[in-house]
């Protein structure tokens, strides 16, 4: 690619990324509604009329906030067309930071020093050293007061930019392509309700992840477990012996959880329990846990854990009870990666092409991803260039962004030059 043509990425690049972030996508967990907030339809509104000025065919826009889109081969007449390949992103941002109002700060050459965004919230080198490899380049954060939205609004940009720059260059040789944009990801609950048949796709890629270069086809297996603790009310004035208060029961529960095998004390490899949201009173409380692990024996190794931690409150709490349901989130992507080589092949030489090497990491995390290739479209998450994700620190390297965009081009080109071969 020519220089004037990086110009023209960082342009458009920008000039939607700075458009994306300000439309307030934050999800809401206790909605009820499809998608959960009003904001990410608007959002997707826009992207429709966007691709549909780029003349993009088959631009949909479901009620549950699932948006599809499909550039046509431009390889017609010629022998073999590829796999057809899709690009996803989501349209929510995380509900753990603000994201109303997002006043995005472009950093035009930054210095390399501390950011203070505002009182109490900067982005030190120190803390965050991966600053320190953009300094003297061009880099975008919020203001402080809210998260900036990279996630993945870095990745939908980014998509949108691939697509127009695809569509502005017909010479360039690519097959069947699907453009998704699904709502509600933070929630894990954009997969729970995804319209696969929908799906043309043979292989999909997520650009959804943070560092440039990293490939990420690895990720938890994702469990959940609802604990519905039953206790017994009675007035205090006769509560002696009759009593049983749910609260004391959960937080007992809570007091046998290893705290070794929790979030803040892992890393790597190592699995946890999560508990992320208790609710109730004296009758009835209720706690959320979530287990997470790479190795499905381990995960499976602490939902029986769990049992027998109800099975001790019990025990301890002889009129109360406990009711535990666990269900399975989602899956280890790695074990649909494995057998379609190809998928992670063009993608390492893609990144190649961009003039990195590309990095391998693991998703200490869930990814949409990981519930699509359990479903049968194997689809590894790619860099987008954020870091610092759900947080008011959240910021993002605009030339890892670019690299992202030539990224997904390049995907384009080597599955079609691959298909020509094969
Ligand atoms: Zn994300």
């Amino acid at each position: 690619m020519k220089d004037s043509d990086q110009s023209w990425i960082e342009q458009r690049l920008l000039e939607r990324f700075l458009r994306y972030v300000r439309i307030d996508t934050t999800s809401d967990r206790h909605s009820k509604s499809t998608p959960t907030t009003a904001g990410q339809l608007e959002l997707a509104r826009v992207l429709v009329e966007e691709l549909e000025q780029l003349s993009v065919r088959d631009v949909e826009l479901d009620e549950g906030g699932f948006l599809f889109a499909h550039l046509e081969s431009n390889l017609k007449g010629s022998a073999k067309q590829p796999p057809e390949i899709g690009f996803i992103a989501h349209l929510d941002t995380s509900d753990a930071a603000p994201g109303k109002d997002v006043d995005p700060r472009v950093h035009e050459k930054y210095d390399g020093k501390i950011i203070a965004l505002k009182e109490g919230v900067v982005l030190d080198p120190e803390e965050f050293p991966e600053l320190r490899s953009y300094s003297g380049q061009k880099i975008i954060t919020s203001d402080g007061r809210t998260l900036l939205g990279a996630d993945d609004k870095a990745g939908l940009a980014e998509i949108m930019t691939a697509v127009e720059y695809l569509v502005n260059h017909p010479d360039l040789p690519h097959g069947e392509i699907g453009i998704y944009f699904t709502p509600d990801e933070e929630q894990g609950l954009s997969m729970q309700s995804f319209p696969i048949k929908k799906i043309s796709a043979k292989y999909c890629y997520t650009f959804d992840g943070g560092e440039e270069g990293t490939i990420e086809a690895e990720c938890f297996e994702g469990y959940k477990a609802d604990l519905r603790f039953i206790g017994k009310s009675i007035h205090t004035g006769v509560a002696r012996g009759k009593l049983v208060n749910a609260i004391e029961m959960a937080a007992t529960f809570l007091g046998l959880l290893p705290g070794a095998e929790s979030p803040q004390a892992t890393d790597g490899r190592y699995g946890f329990y999560f508990p992320l949201e208790i609710t109730g009173g004296i009758e009835e409380t209720t706690l959320e846990i979530y287990l997470r692990d790479f190795e499905e024996q381990e995960v499976q190794r602490r939902a029986a854990a769990l049992e027998s931690m109800a099975r001790a409150v019990e025990a301890v709490f002889p009129r109360g009870r406990v009711e535990i349901k666990i269900e399975k989130q989602y899956a280890n992507l790695h074990r649909f990666l494995r057998d379609v080589q190809e998928v992670l092949q063009h993608l390492e030489q893609a990144i190649r092409e961009t003039g990195i090497e590309p990095v391998y990491k693991i998703i200490r995390g869930g990814t949409d991803g990981a519930r699509l290739s359990e479903l049968g479209v194997p689809t590894p998450n790619v860099f987008t260039g954020g870091h610092n994700f759900h947080s008011r620190q959240e910021w993002a390297a605009v030339p890892a962004m670019i690299r992202a965009v030539n990224t997904a081009v390049n995907l384009c080109r080597l599955w079609a030059e691959g298909g020509r071969r094969g």
